[in-house]
């Protein structure tokens, strides 16, 4: 048995999306509540409550604001367990202090926790979620196995999703019986020892000139907010404005993160599909450390781009391994594009231009990448 988390696009009605909000709302209430009384009693040189002690007071809380009953219950305990979790990281990682939580910055989430049956899928196209009822979704893949928790988000630019955490059992996929050596790349992202390539796609580049179009906007929109309400600070306005009152500063503000959540999106879906073809594929994944490939110094954007595409996929090939039963192997690179992977020469260094190259000893023409994703291979 495996955790795993599905993430669904949701469509809430009207009403459902009320209660989401409120939701959020909520949670964020009782996290500042918890976190206040955490404070004062520290400061009269009280003890900690734990999150037992901390899920006992809700019940007081829930007397003196009677509308907190309309959060889902189980929510309300996510929010104790995740303060708790961020004292642990206070008292034992030295972690900074927990911070109140405002409106305007904190991250509108709620998690529910799965009791008799308060989260289920009804069909394929629609789950239950506490409070709210029966919701239409669509998923990349069907949540299956017994859900455990249910986390509600809103995403920058307004969409909601509900994670859903399941514990599966892990299906052994058909054994492929078979290695492969794999090479990261710039022009090509990956390259297989079988021949395969698998080309980097930029989808920034094709998104550019309309995301180009808004950050220019919202730069100027911003310039000019910022002017407006210097004037209503020199006026003493009673109650100056703020940037998040400029209407259409905001609205390009959300076109530009539409644009950037778009093309992170595409990038991670490309990466799925190479990372699930890979490991369905073979049974071990060879690949060379990435700690070597100098990823610090990346000056250019194609390569920073790269860099970070590499991480993402090297992350998901190992979940996925994980999974499925398979192995992903790091292997220290040495030589690895200057010396012959059939017969073991070395051609001395090549310069990064070369893509194709001849062994002098046993005249087996190389494909430079190719050549080094069977030396990752073969270490
Ligand atoms: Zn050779």
């Amino acid at each position: 048995m495996t955790m795993k988390t599905f993430k669904l696009r949701i469509y809430p009605n009207a009403t459902q999306r009320l209660q989401f909000e409120r939701n959020f709302g909520m949670c964020r209430f009782v996290w500042n509540e918890l976190l206040n009384m955490q404070t004062k009693r520290h400061e009269n040189g009280g003890k900690y409550v734990n999150e037992f002690g901390m899920n006992y007071l809700l019940k007081p809380l829930k007397q003196e604001y009677p509308w907190l009953k309309e959060a889902d219950a189980t929510s309300l305990l996510g929010v104790s367990h995740n303060l708790h979790l961020a004292f642990q990281k206070l008292f034992k990682a030295h972690a900074g202090y927990p911070k109140f939580k405002a409106k305007r910055f904190a991250r509108p989430a709620y998690r529910s926790n799965a009791v008799n049956g308060n989260i289920a899928l009804v069909d394929e196209a629609h789950i239950r979620l506490p409070k709210v009822g029966m919701i239409r979704f669509r998923a990349g893949q069907l949540p299956k196995g017994k859900i455990k928790t249910a986390t509600v988000v809103r995403s920058r630019v307004g969409k909601y999703y509900v994670l859903v955490a399941a514990d599966v059992e892990i299906s052994s996929w058909q054994n492929a019986d078979a290695s492969v050596g794999i090479d990261m790349g710039v022009a090509d992202l990956v390259i297989t020892s079988d021949g395969k390539k698998y080309v980097t796609k930029r989808f920034d580049k094709a998104l550019a000139k309309k995301k180009h179009y808004w950050e220019k906007r919202l730069a100027r929109r911003r310039r000019q907010a910022e002017k407006e309400i210097a004037w209503d600070k020199q006026l003493k306005v009673v109650a100056p404005r703020q940037l998040s009152d400029f209407k259409n500063y905001m609205k390009a503000k959300v076109m530009v993160a539409k644009y950037s959540e778009k093309v992170a999106n595409q990038r991670h879906d490309y990466l799925q599909k190479i990372s699930t073809e890979l490991v369905s594929k073979y049974d071990v994944i060879k690949l060379e450390d990435l700690k070597t490939k100098g990823l610090l110094r990346n000056h250019n954007l194609a390569r920073a781009i790269a860099n970070q595409s590499w991480r993402e996929l090297r992350l998901m090939l190992e979940y996925k391994a994980a999974w499925y039963g398979k192995k992903v192997v790091s292997v220290l690179p040495y030589k690895t594009s200057q010396r012959c992977s059939k017969c073991g020469y070395d051609d001395g260094k090549h310069e990064l231009n070369v893509r194709e190259w001849t062994c002098p000893r046993c005249h087996t023409h190389h494909d430079r990448d190719i050549n080094a994703a069977k030396n990752i291979l073969a270490a």
